[in-house]
């Protein structure tokens, strides 16, 4: 079995318990407005390219269509680039990256596993993310089988949106989920999200039925869901989680994607004037937590 999947990071504390290798894979059906991983949604490879770091040397031009100098800068046509990694090698001052590669899924679990004595020590174990790891549904599943039969934790980073199969299968191999709740109101959940909260609650409720171990993830983004009537409605949906869930965990907005939308040739658009969420993390915290829910900061 093959995975496509953008970055293995090690040594991870803010993935799950104790000290974690996280993958990430590719593709996500999820478009959140506010994504900060946005280079994981596409399925296939992509070239990131950091225009600030190049001095315009032109070394990189003729090795496809797609580049082009313009006004003393380089450009590329989105459109014509095949991400076959030509400029990434031929670039002495590392402005292109291909983002993405695709591995046997026995080679990559070896290599997510190769830090096991420190997950022993502290906890800690291997955690799966994206992108939306249920993309690729089958090769996480089969990632949690090899995890469960070396004792390792195994956690999955999820919107919930993807096959409830998968989910059940997953659960079965003993995974943690963390379960992102990304608002509570269906209107602006399918807004800032493209997907209805149905499927996400739906699959959330098939979790907890079977008793599933899950960690609820609530990413807030300021101007998007984090009115009144937005986190009152959270409050209701957490109330309804207790004692079913370990607890709640507020991912604040922070504008690391912001660079990464910049190397994919895209702008920011109505995020560049969207604050950290870490100024307004606590406030939140203390609301939701009228819940009854254990609800902290991650
Ligand atoms: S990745 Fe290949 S096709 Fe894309 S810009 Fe670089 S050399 Fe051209
Ligand atoms: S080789 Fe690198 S530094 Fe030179 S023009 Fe191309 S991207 Fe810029």
């Amino acid at each position: 079995m093959e995975l496509t999947y953008f970055n293995i990071q090690r040594f991870c504390l803010r993935d799950g318990p104790g000290i974690r290798t996280t993958l990430f894979l590719k593709g996500c059906p999820v478009n959140c407005l506010w994504c900060h991983n946005p280079e994981g949604r596409s399925a296939s490879k992509i070239l990131l390219f950091y225009s600030e770091r190049c001095t315009s040397c032109g070394r990189c031009l003729g090795l496809c269509g797609a580049r082009k100098m313009a006004d003393g800068k380089i450009t590329v046509d989105r459109a014509l680039c095949t991400a076959c990694g030509k400029c990434e090698k031929e670039c002495l001052n590392d402005c292109n990256e291909i983002c993405g590669a695709t591995r046997d899924a026995d080679e990559v679990y070896e290599e997510l596993i190769r830090d096991k004595m420190f997950f022993d020590e502290s906890g800690g174990g291997v955690t799966i993310s994206g992108g939306e790891p249920l993309f690729q549904g089958d090769a996480a599943v089969y990632l949690s089988e090899r995890a469960a039969s070396d004792g390792v934790s195994f956690a999955v980073e999820t919107s919930g949106v993807g096959s409830g199969e998968h989910l059940r299968r997953l659960a079965d191999n003993g995974a943690l989920f963390l379960y992102d709740l990304k608002g509570a109101d269906p209107e602006r959940h399918l807004k800032n999200t493209g997907v209805s909260l149905d499927v996400v609650l739906n699959n959330l409720d098939m979790l907890t039925g079977i008793g599933a171990d899950i960690i609820l993830r609530l990413p807030i983004i300021p101007g998007y869901n984090d009115s009144e009537s937005d986190l009152s409605k959270m409050v209701e949906l957490l109330a309804r989680c207790a004692g079913k869930v370990r607890h709640a965990e507020i991912m604040p907005y922070h504008r690391i994607g912001l660079g990464k939308l910049s190397a994919m040739g895209r702008g920011a658009g109505d995020l560049a004037s969207v604050p950290d969420g870490r100024d307004m993390a606590e406030d939140w915290q203390r609301i939701l937590s009228s819940s009854g829910l254990t609800v902290i900061t991650n």
